[in-house]
């Protein structure tokens, strides 16, 4: 086989041509050039600056694209290939060297030789064991932990070589590698490119100095975008039919490289990364702590009213629209709960009379509330008595001066409310006995203290402190709450026929309920629109700086590119950095809406943490990452690797 050649070019350019246009000039970088490159050779590209080496260089590495002409590696045409394709030719044909490089440069020397094996789709061991042996094989073993800004020139060249040689590439790709080097490490690097040709790989080797062109076996001379002289494809020995490695990206070590590259670029910027999870942070934790807030009082709320006991219809004086509360219009009067207690489905109809009374225990003096019901209170309420006992019909029959009192009104009168029962107090200046004290119920809804009452009959109520007999409500307690709606329509035809108007207004606990759960639920209309505008604020944030990210990076975008990056490898690496920035400011903003939350129902504000408005903020979160990111990574994604390879 030796001193034979391939008959088949590897490299095969047919007046191609790659034209700028410029305004109304047109730069011809390339002008007709027709070229043919076979296996295992080492060709020189010399020219003077601005001669076209460059262009050539990349168009042979399909970094670039012809404006005219043919081109095709191993005979396969490279103009009709799709970019997936072209990506995968940089990544797995082509080693590229070049004059800067190259590396990214907060990535230490190992990491850069991996990253073709990582966009190869080459697991992390395996990757990591490669790039180890050829850094050893270059010489720079003790190096591989540092970072490009701690090597000097001929090390930086020699770990971009480790890295063009990551995926066994067929063909080197050399432009001016020299040219920021000293004249001994220039040597050297010049030695390992003959190594590199010797044991068959085929290097092109573009330079302006003809002493360096001189090493190669073939020299080819460009001037103006053609070529002006060609000393020919040598014989040479074709000694490496190893076949090239085709595989494409694994997408689950994508993913986890895209992380793993998310984190570090957004600790890379750390205070510009913190400032814009804060938008999100923001919108999140309003959006737990809200809720819990929402939540909590709307428990309260339903748990208040449920004390009250779901089994009631209330009966207020009083027109419809009418605010009456607490105020006693002559409409309901005792005999109408008195009708009322015979319908069928009541157990009790409590006729109620209320005043603003002061009491008198000792020398204590306490407003409270006194309210005038009959016996069958106790059955109407589910609310027992921690002392003493209701009082009966007798003494409602007799008009005692009896009285209970409701916790709070019990502790304000009392100091020690244990063998209170049986004790006087005074109440409006008569003397009332003590018959028992309510256990403690909590505020209604209204926020009123439920317990801050005292009760009497509403027969000696009459003749003591009240003066005429009208009523301020009746409560109606039903025995089946099946059936409350029926009953509630029966109480309401029965009150209308005894009083020939409706005078009186009917309510009962569910209906309390409902109208609670509306405003509660336009509470959460609401406050989602306040986190879609905060979360939207915060979306704009991280898109502004994966935007600003793109465009400082653009640099490394080529440099991944020319190392076998497809577009969704961008795609995905930059959309992930924006997915884990959405990610941490949802993390962030939960345990800040939690602590926040915890932190108020310490302070006695009622809250509710449920696991529900935690999960929606935090995918808000990820999807307002995921979407607002998107834009600038297609962005990056669609960038030319020349263009982008070029930028400063
Ligand atoms: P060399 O590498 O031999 O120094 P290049 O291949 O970089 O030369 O450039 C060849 C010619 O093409 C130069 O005249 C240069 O100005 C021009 N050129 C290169 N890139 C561009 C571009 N993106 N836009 C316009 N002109 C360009
Ligand atoms: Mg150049």
């Amino acid at each position: 086989m030796k001193n034979q050649l391939d008959t088949n070019p590897i490299i095969d350019l047919r007046n191609v041509k790659r034209h700028y246009v410029q305004g109304e000039e047109v730069v011809r970088a390339l002008d007709d050039v027709s070229l043919s490159i076979y296996q295992g050779e080492y060709v020189a590209i010399i020219g003077s600056s601005g001669s076209g080496k460059s262009t050539l260089m990349n168009i042979i590495g399909c970094l670039d694209t012809p404006t005219a002409g043919e081109y095709s590696i191993h005979g396969a045409s490279v103009p009709h290939l799709e970019n997936d394709a072209l990506a995968a030719l940089r990544r797995n044909t082509f080693g590229f060297v070049f004059q800067r490089y190259n590396l990214l440069s907060n990535a230490t020397a190992l990491e850069n030789v991996e990253i073709p094996a990582m966009y190869a789709g080459i697991d992390a061991t395996e990757r990591k064991q490669k790039a180890e042996k050829l850094l050893e094989k270059l010489n720079l073993k003790d190096r591989a932990t540092h970072k490009p800004g701690e090597l000097s020139g001929g090390q930086q060249q020699r770990v971009s070589i480790a890295r063009a040689l990551m995926n066994g590439a067929d063909v080197i790709l050399a432009d001016e590698p020299t040219g920021a080097l000293d004249s001994g490490s220039s040597e050297e690097l010049l030695d390992l490119l003959e190594e590199l040709n010797s044991s068959g790989r085929t290097v092109i080797l573009i330079t302006h100095d003809q002493s360096i062109a001189e090493r190669a076996h073939r020299k080819i001379e460009i001037r103006d975008g053609k070529i002006v002289s060609d000393t020919g494809p040598r014989l040479l020995a074709p000694s490496r039919p190893e076949l090239t490695n085709t595989q494409y990206g694994n997408n689950v070590i994508q993913l986890a490289e895209s992380m793993k590259m998310a984190l570090r670029a957004l600790n890379a910027n750390l205070f510009r990364s913190c400032l814009t999870l804060l938008g999100v942070v923001i919108g999140v934790a309003a959006v737990v702590a809200m809720l819990a807030i929402g939540e909590g009082s709307q428990k309260a709320v339903i748990a208040s009213i449920e004390n009250m006991g779901s089994n009631l219809l209330f009966v207020q004086p009083g027109s419809p629209g009418i605010r009456t509360r607490g105020v006693a219009i002559a409409t309901l009067t005792v005999e109408d709960a008195s009708a009322l207690n015979e319908l069928e489905n009541v157990r009790a109809a409590v006729p109620s009379r209320t005043q603003r009374e002061t009491i008198r225990a000792g020398s204590v003096d306490y407003e409270t509330t006194i309210e005038g019901v009959t016996a069958n209170w106790i059955d109407a309420q589910d609310w027992p008595l921690v002392e003493g006992s209701f009082f009966t019909a007798t003494d409602e029959e007799r008009r005692a001066s009896v009285v209970i009192l409701g916790w709070t009104t019990a502790n304000n009168l009392f100091e020690d409310i244990s063998g209170v029962v049986g004790e006087y107090i005074l109440i409006g200046g008569a003397p009332f006995e003590v018959g028992g004290i309510l256990t403690p119920k909590g505020a209604s809804t209204r926020g009123q203290d439920m317990d801050d009452i005292a009760l009497i009959p509403i027969t000696t109520g009459a003749i003591r402190l009240f003066g005429q007999s009208y009523l301020t409500g009746i409560t109606v307690a039903v025995e089946d709450t099946d059936k409350i709606e029926e009953t509630e329509i029966e109480a309401h035809a029965l009150l209308l026929s005894r009083h020939g108007v409706q005078d009186f207004q009917l309510r009962n606990t569910a209906s309390l309920l409902e109208s609670v759960q509306e405003t509660q639920s336009s509470f959460s209309y609401l406050l989602g629109s306040v986190a879609a505008i905060s979360l939207l604020v915060g979306g704009i944030g991280i898109m502004n700086i994966m935007l600003v990210s793109v465009s400082e990076r653009t640099r490394e975008i080529g440099v991944r590119m020319a190392n076998g990056a497809r577009q969704t490898d961008i795609l995905l690496q930059f959309n992930t950095e924006s997915f884990v920035l959405g990610g941490l400011g949802g993390l962030v903003g939960i345990v800040t809406g939690l602590t926040i939350s915890f932190l108020l129902g310490k302070n006695g504000i009622d809250v509710a943490i449920t696991p529900a408005p935690t999960l929606i903020a935090f995918s808000s979160a990820l999807i307002t990452g995921l979407f607002f990111g998107y834009l600038p990574a297609r962005n990056a994604s669609q960038l030319d690797p020349v263009v982008a390879l070029a930028s400063e």
